[in-house]
């Protein structure tokens, strides 16, 4: 078996295992191992990619600059700081994260483009190859935008960054930056064959960067988890060209299947706000709320949470619509205690989660994964939204712009077209978060103003202990 024989035996394994591992993160039951799978992919893909480098790809040698020691080194670095932050980074703070890491693959394909461009002519090389170093430039470009544009994100969602960009002529600035980026870069490639010199490549890189940050920071609010989608899809192209530069079939499957798994979850998540992508970049979201929004009617009614529990306890339809308070307070265990004691007086329970509830896709059904709720009861928006004008309650906890009617009814609403959760059509509404605060969007919610809506106002783990306390003294006393 030679050499050669191995390493395209382990690329073509390590691509089943990706597309493998993909597939069974589509189910909630499956998605753990999936996770493990596409992990044990990437392992195999590096090892056969420091065979193909450092030991058999004669082909890639004239063009690459190797040292098997710094590789080693820049290896251990990203294990050990993945390992370590991906153990202690908190679920609140996972969008902030996948932000990061999304970045450091959008500035490695760029350090590949780099390294190409900066190489000198070699003999027999790809010098005059327009395909080559169009790809190789033109993966560079997205991955620099998504190496900054992903750490400004980052930035933003972690609040280290406050308040965006907002000034007459922004769109025209940003769009003199992407030609004078794009300028530099067909300049590389056309004039120059991919031989400029280096001061040039650094001023397309730089600019390339620059137009990430002026991209991404007149985007606010509501709007960064997508963003974050689309440079992951962006990452995910730049990393398949770059593969197909160093001519490495497992960066170039990852790439793409990255690249197309982020741009649809970008879609779907667009569609999920009821708006389209350019809409996100071009124009601003949060910003509008607040002016448009017009005059609510009526008051909000606090009640006891003792109370309310003890309304659920004597209901016989209770659905609960968690957001991205739930997953602030660490709620999930104590709503889950809470929701068997309903379960164990004949009331029957169901979850329904709206498909941005949070702050990515999928948020709310890990953290109900987490404290062991059963999947037969967590219900996908579409599939529970007719039933909740059968429910004697529904209980929103800690979610705000997903409940909101203001979607359906206000078109002067920034969040008007919003597919929402119809739990303003159950019998009773009880809406649990800290205090008057507003949603992510910064839009004021109709719901809470309703004649049968009250407010439970409180840190919702503490919520969810008192109305445990309540059911449980009432059933210990005699039910
Ligand atoms: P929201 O951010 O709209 O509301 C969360 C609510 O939780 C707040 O009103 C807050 O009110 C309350 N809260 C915060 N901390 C606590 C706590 N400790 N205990 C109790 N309540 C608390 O969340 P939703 O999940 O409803 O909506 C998600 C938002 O994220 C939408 O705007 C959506 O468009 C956006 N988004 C989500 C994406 C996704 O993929 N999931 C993607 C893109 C955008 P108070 O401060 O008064 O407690």
């Amino acid at each position: 078996m030679s050499p050669q024989f191995i390493i395209d035996a382990a690329f073509i394994a390590a691509a089943f295992l990706f597309i493998y591992g993909l597939k069974r993160m589509s189910s909630p039951v499956t998605a753990r191992s999936g996770i493990v799978v596409a992990g044990w992919g990437m392992l195999v893909a590096v090892l056969a990619s420091f065979l193909y480098t450092f030991g058999v790809a004669e082909a890639a040698k004239p063009h690459l600059t190797t040292n098997a020691i710094v590789a080693a080194v820049a290896l251990a670095i990203g294990v050990s700081w993945a390992w370590w932050s991906g153990k202690k980074v908190a679920m609140t703070a996972m969008p902030q994260m996948v932000a990061l890491y999304n970045g450091m693959g959008g500035g490695s394909a760029a350090a590949i483009a780099a390294m190409v461009l900066l190489q000198p002519a070699v003999e027999g090389g790809h010098s005059g190859d327009l395909l080559h170093y169009g790809v190789t430039v033109f993966g560079g470009l997205i991955g620099a935008i998504s190496l900054s544009g992903s750490l400004i994100a980052w930035a933003k969602l972690d609040e280290r960054i406050k308040g965006t960009w907002r000034y007459t002529g922004l769109q025209a600035v940003n769009g003199a930056v992407m030609l004078i980026t794009l300028g530099i870069g067909g300049w590389i490639v056309f004039a120059a064959g991919g031989h400029a010199p280096p001061m040039i490549v650094v001023g397309f890189f730089v600019a390339a960067l620059v137009f990430g940050v002026f991209m991404t920071m007149p985007i606010g609010g509501a709007d960064m988890p997508v963003v974050i989608s689309l440079y992951n899809a962006f990452t995910g192209l730049a990393v398949g060209m770059e593969g197909y530069v160093l001519q490495n079939p497992a960066l170039m499957i990852a790439g793409m299947v990255v690249g197309s798994a982020g741009t649809l979850l970008t879609l779907l998540m667009a569609k999920a706000m009821n708006r389209s992508v350019s809409n996100v970049i071009f124009s601003n979201f949060g910003a509008t709320g607040g002016e448009a929004e017009g005059e609510i009617k009526g008051s909000m009614k606090p009640i006891d949470a003792g109370d309310a529990g003890i309304q659920m306890r004597y209901a016989s339809k209770v659905i609960i619509a968690p957001g991205y308070g739930l997953a602030v307070a660490q709620a999930q265990h104590k709503l889950f205690e809470f929701v068997k004691l309903l379960q164990a007086a004949d009331v029957d329970v169901k979850f329904a989660i709206h498909p941005v509830a949070g702050r990515m896709p999928g948020h709310m059904n890990v953290l109900l994964a987490e404290a062991g709720v059963p999947y037969d009861i967590i219900y996908d928006m579409e599939d529970i939204n007719a039933e909740f004008k059968e429910a004697d309650v529904a209980i929103v906890v800690g979610a705000n712009d997903t409940v909101n009617p203001a979607a359906r009814t206000n078109k002067s609403s920034p969040i008007y077209g919003m597919p929402i959760l119809n739990v303003d059509m159950a019998k009773q509404v009880f809406v649990v978060k800290r205090g008057q605060g507003k949603g992510y969007s910064g839009v004021e919610n109709e719901l809470f103003f309703k004649d049968n809506t009250n407010m439970v106002y409180g840190d919702a783990q503490k919520v969810m202990v008192s109305m445990i306390q309540a059911v449980k003294s009432l059933d210990g006393g005699g039910h």
